[in-house]
């Protein structure tokens, strides 16, 4: 998968040389370009913001420098079968809030471009610009404003990173997650089995495979119900099996 970010703080971007995602760069399987706006701002000052029409408080992103460093970005990609257009990710708090569904989406893609904002936004005829040439979805990491785009898409790059084959060593772990199946992940320990005077449930000792899913299962239930209701009440039916009907 190929990434480019745009942003005027490229050094935020230094996080995705870390870990898994760094990785997965150095072993070829993310292509990870990170692009500094300002050089596509032609002025003594390299300016890339001015004052809002209409008036009010802050400063706007100008349209020119983002569509010359839109259009260097679709002019090196790689022309796609289908006609299919590069997904260009605007983070906004205005945007539709992301989440696991859309993260396996994204994961499905080939080209991700990330527009990082700063100040009071990008000038919107840039979103509407980009209509032509990218598939432009604006996304919101949560109904909170941050200062600019960049901490947003380290979270989107490594939530759709890490579903890309090969990121993750073991793909087992992706499957039992919390959000995978609708529901939280049930509560995990590792050794020492009695810490604190705490013990671990008996059951995760017992061997009986049987016994330790329905346990997990129950608790993924009871942990949901508690913290999140609103994901039970948006679980499929056909989702459920018997076991989980008796919950
Ligand atoms: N004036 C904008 C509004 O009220 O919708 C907020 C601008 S915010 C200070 C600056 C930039 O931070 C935005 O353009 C966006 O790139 C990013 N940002 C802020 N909150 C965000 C959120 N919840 N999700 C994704 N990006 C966010």
């Amino acid at each position: 998968m190929r990434i480019d970010v745009v942003s005027i703080f490229p050094e935020y971007l230094a996080a995705l040389d870390l870990s898994l995602i760094g990785k997965a760069r150095r072993d070829g399987l993310l292509d990870v370009n990170v692009h500094d706006l300002r050089d596509h701002a032609h002025d003594r000052h390299r300016t890339v913001d001015d004052t809002p029409y209409g008036g009010g408080a802050g400063m706007v992103m100008k349209a020119g420098p983002w569509s010359e460093v839109l259009t260097g970005i679709r002019e090196s990609a790689e022309p796609r079968s289908g006609g299919k257009r590069p997904v260009l990710i605007v983070p906004s708090p205005a945007g539709a809030v992301f989440n696991q569904r859309m993260a396996y989406d994204l994961a499905e893609e080939d080209h991700l471009v990330f527009a990082c904002g700063r100040y009071e936004g990008i000038d919107e005829r840039v979103v509407e610009w980009s209509r032509e040439h990218f598939d432009v979805r604006p996304v919101s990491l949560g109904d909170y404003v941050l200062n600019g785009g960049e901490v947003a898409v380290l979270a989107m790059v490594e939530a759709v990173g890490r579903l890309i084959p090969g990121v993750v060593g073991n793909p087992e772990s992706l499957v039992e997650e919390s959000h995978s199946d609708g529901l939280l992940e049930y509560p995990v320990y590792t050794k020492p089995s009695e810490w604190n005077e705490r013990p671990i449930p008996e059951v995760l000792l017992s061997g009986n495979h049987a016994k330790i899913a329905r346990w997990r299962r129950d608790e993924q239930f009871r942990r949901t119900a508690e913290r999140r209701p609103d994901l039970i009440f948006a679980l499929e039916p056909e989702s459920l099996d018997k076991g989980d009907r008796a919950v």
